[in-house]
């Protein structure tokens, strides 16, 4: 196809991630009659890297587990989520509390998903500028291989959306920092693979100023076991001085006598949810990262799977009507479970990585120990995550 050739569609997803996947899903299985009328295009090709820790919890499993699927791609199930401040510690237990995936097969198994339901996705065509003709009834969007018309548009295309760029949306400093690394370990040299725990480690917040934590996660990688490991600096608190990442990856390794390859590091950013920022326009939402993701821990997967059905219940709303201002848009990721927490997690964030007593965190991390004991999630048995629903 050449830059010329044109192409009429309902319905353009830029993107294929997991917000972009999970809005063709929630469509598809609603109205089959969408794979005709619907196009996804993504610039890499599946299975694509994508820098992420891979967590997943039963937030967005049960996203998936409402539309009919079981996580098939290779994971590790995480028994014991340990939250831990200097010498104290407190844990979430569960059966699994949640499960870490390789996002690469991760992904790719949604891509297959799609395309086993009769969704159309272009894999390698990068979308190169988007123009609103509020006007003409569409939107224009241009790709290295033609020019699309599209009646709606969902920008799933994460955190450094081109979209946003293009239509000037523009929030300014409301992006977290993440860079990781991935270290070979096996069930014998790392007692985390062996019991399925996952560390979040928030000494950092007062040794190095993190807004953020030093996480540990039991990965699998193409079949062999990595600790993933990295630093998440929410910057919360935008205006205080930013802490060395790099420095304080290193530094948490060494505690856990691990050196840092500093050619390994790889970092990304998300972008995380500002209610008051635009999230649609006329003929076009944003969904996942693009939208926004949570402050709080940078959890993004299942808040991406939450967009993606949001959003495709605001499109089949504005089919219904033949009214594509998406006024509503707003308020359904408000009354969105999954997507409301995320609005409470962002006002937490903001108090919670201010600076803070050392002594005073303590007694927090005491307290929450005592409350966490008269939750499920004190029981090593409790499963959170919702049985599929039979046709999703
Ligand atoms: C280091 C790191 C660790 C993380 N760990 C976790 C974790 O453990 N758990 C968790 O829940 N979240 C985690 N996240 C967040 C999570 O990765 C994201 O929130 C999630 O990927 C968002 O999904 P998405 O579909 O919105 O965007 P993405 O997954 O980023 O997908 C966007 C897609 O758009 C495509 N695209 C981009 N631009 C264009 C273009 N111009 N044209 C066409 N296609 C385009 C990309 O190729 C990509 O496939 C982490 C993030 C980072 C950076």
């Amino acid at each position: 196809m050449t830059s010329t050739t044109k192409t009429n569609i309902d319905l353009l997803i830029i993107g294929s991630g997991p917000a972009g996947t999970s809005t063709a899903l929630h469509l598809l299985k609603q109205d089959p009659t969408w794979a005709k009328r619907m196009l996804i295009v993504d610039k890499a090709i599946h299975p694509r890297e994508k820098l992420c820790g891979g967590g997943i919890t039963h937030l967005g499993e049960n996203v998936l587990a409402d539309l009919g699927y079981t996580i098939e791609p290779s994971n590790v199930p995480i028994k014991e989520v340990r939250l831990k401040y200097e010498d104290r510690h407190y844990s979430f237990r569960g059966d699994p509390v949640f499960r870490i995936v390789h996002r690469a097969e991760f992904d790719h198994w949604l891509v297959k998903e799609v395309e086993a339901l009769g969704g159309n996705i272009s894999q390698g065509e990068g979308v190169t500028d988007v123009e609103l003709l509020e006007d003409q009834g569409h939107v224009q969007v241009t790709t290295d291989r033609r020019v699309i018309r599209a009646k709606t548009v969902i920008a799933a295309d994460g955190s450094r959306s081109l979209v946003r760029r293009k239509l000037g949306i523009n929030d300014g400093h409301y992006v977290a920092r993440l860079i990781e690394t991935l270290t070979p370990e096996t069930t014998e040299t790392s007692w985390e693979f062996k019991d399925g725990v996952a560390v979040f480690d928030f000494t950092q917040m007062t040794s190095h100023q993190l807004q953020g934590y030093y996480w540990d996660f039991p990965s699998i990688v193409e079949g062999k076991t990595f600790m993933n490991r990295g630093v998440f600096d929410s910057r919360a608190q935008p205006t205080r001085d930013k802490a060395d990442l790099k420095q304080t990856l290193s530094d948490s390794m060494s505690d856990r006598e691990r050196e840092l390859d500093s050619k390994s590091i790889k970092g990304h950013p998300i972008r995380w949810l500002n209610f008051r920022s635009t999230l649609s326009r006329p003929h076009l939402l944003l969904a996942g990262d693009a939208a926004g993701a949570d402050p709080l821990f940078g959890e993004g997967i299942a808040i991406a799977l939450a967009y993606g059905k949001v959003a495709a219940a605001e499109i089949n709303a504005a089919f219904a009507k033949n009214d594509f201002r998406f006024k509503n848009y707003k308020w359904r990721i408000f009354r969105n479970g999954v997507l409301f927490s995320v609005v409470l997690r962002v006002w937490v964030a903001g108090y919670a990585y201010q600076p803070h007593n050392p002594g005073y965190i303590r007694i927090g991390w005491s307290i929450a120990r005592f409350v966490l004991r008269l939750t499920p999630w004190s029981r090593p048995n409790f499963v959170p995550v919702r049985k599929p629903t039979a046709n999703g």
